[in-house]
């Protein structure tokens, strides 16, 4: 369906689908210098050089590190303690009762 046409960081003259690039890329990497792959996308491949430039402005970069979220909210999202502890409260303290027979 949505399978759009990437070109091969290899050879500019090659247009793949975005399902086969890793494939591709592995058989293209034997005829060429090696590259080496970014740390946000394994799809983007560089020289050393350009990896340099890249990674200061790979479009993969802010979907793994959103900037408006500082990690303190995703730990308190993975680890939702006072809520679920809050939850599993009796709405009335059975003890409470007992001092009025
Ligand atoms: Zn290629
Ligand atoms: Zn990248």
């Amino acid at each position: 369906m949505d399978d759009p046409f990437i070109t091969c960081p290899y050879d500019h003259s090659h247009r793949v689908p975005r399902s086969r690039i890793q494939a591709h890329i592995v058989r293209c990497q034997e005829k060429h210098p090696p590259l080496t792959a970014c740390p946000y996308n394994a799809t983007h491949r560089f020289t050393q050089a350009d990896m340099k430039i890249h990674v200061t402005q790979c479009p993969s970069r802010e979907e793994m590190f959103p900037e408006h979220k500082p990690p303190k909210v995703v730990a308190h999202l993975i680890a939702p303690r006072p809520i679920l502890q809050r939850e599993y409260l009796p709405e009335m303290d059975p003890n409470h009762e007992t001092w009025d027979d």
